[in-house]
């Protein structure tokens, strides 16, 4: 693996050997105060408050461009060859040449953990077709904008998965290319706002009578000792979490069917749980105001989400 940083520009603190970042993650802790961000900007290694970036840039101007959420637990970023490999998958999918490979925006990533000094984290990466004069073509000879940042992670809430989230159903107006993970999130945006508004947690989308995902987390519909998911085509994003957590399942007494989800399903699903990467395995309590099996967490639930955090905490390779 290159060192991903060593010849780039470093600014303010962040120059710090890791025993002082850990010095100066453990004072933070001590002040009961978040670590402040780090990012790395165009070869430049700054505070992300610091960070800043072209008007111009076809990111800021046309929603143009992908990313990447990975979470670090114990210094380690956890299923990173299956988020870099996503990251590639997003930018082919929308004609977007990485400015680097995949090893060396992973270099850049661990580098920036290090740096932080915090042990549990989350890496936010986007790529976008970076700064040229606004026009609907795509430049030429314009170098695309890398922004990784390393921050405290948002942990999920210890109480909601104690109970389960309340979700609502809502269509799925997003476009048709769902499968990459552009940094283009509107309507995401905007249902899942509307699930707050309706004093919810998360919406569950769907198309056409179809569940397709929620608005950052895929859906699992658990029957018995089968987990029912929608496949992997261009209405979701192919999660890593979902990968996980199917791959485990054989080995954990479940079978995985991935088929279609008719919404009508949803209200006689012993157990729905909800994954991404962030809120990791989250079950729902309620959908559309009606409970969710027993309207408490269950136990496919509690066996998915213990070997989930196994694996994040062992550090085994990520998902195939
Ligand atoms: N679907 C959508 C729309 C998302 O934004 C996310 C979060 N990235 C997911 C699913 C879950 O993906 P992952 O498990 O890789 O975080």
């Amino acid at each position: 693996m290159i060192d991903g940083v060593g010849h780039h520009r470093v600014r303010g603190v962040w120059g710090f050997k890791q025993w002082q970042a850990d010095v100066w993650a453990r004072f933070f802790k001590m002040m009961s105060m978040e670590t402040p961000a780090i990012a790395w900007l165009d070869g430049n290694i700054l505070a992300l408050a610091d960070a800043k970036c072209r008007v111009e840039d076809r990111g800021f101007l046309f929603g143009d461009g992908v990313y990447e959420v990975v979470r670090a637990y114990d210094r380690q970023l956890f299923a990173a060859d299956a988020h870099w490999l996503r990251l590639r998958h997003s930018a082919q999918g929308i004609d977007l040449e990485l400015p680097m490979s995949l090893e060396e925006i992973a270099g850049i990533a661990e580098n920036l953990l290090m740096r932080s000094g915090l042990r549990d984290a989350e890496i936010y990466v986007q790529v976008t077709r970076g700064a040229a004069r606004r026009n609907h073509l795509f430049p030429t000879n314009t170098p695309p904008t890398l922004l990784i940042w390393v921050q405290a992670p948002r942990l999920p809430s210890v109480d909601l998965k104690a109970t389960g989230a309340s979700v609502v159903t809502l269509p799925d107006e997003r476009w048709a290319r769902c499968h990459l993970k552009t940094i283009s999130l509107l309507a995401n945006c905007l249902a899942k706002e509307e699930a707050r508004r309706r004093g919810c947690d998360e919406a569950i989308l769907v198309r056409d009578g179809w569940v397709t995902e929620g608005t950052s987390c895929n859906v699992l519909l658990i029957r018995g000792d089968l987990i029912v998911t929608p496949p992997t085509d261009q209405r979701i994003l192919p999660g890593v979490t979902r990968a996980c957590v199917l791959d485990q399942a054989p080995n954990l007494g479940m079978a995985v069917v991935q088929r279609p989800i008719a919404v009508g399903e949803l209200f006689d699903a012993d157990e729905i749980i909800l994954t991404s990467t962030i809120m990791e395995l989250m079950p729902v309590r309620v959908i559309d105001g009606s409970l969710v099996g027993a309207g408490r967490p269950g136990p496919a639930y509690r066996t998915l989400a213990t070997a989930y955090s196994e694996l994040t905490h062992r550090r085994l390779p990520s998902p195939s």
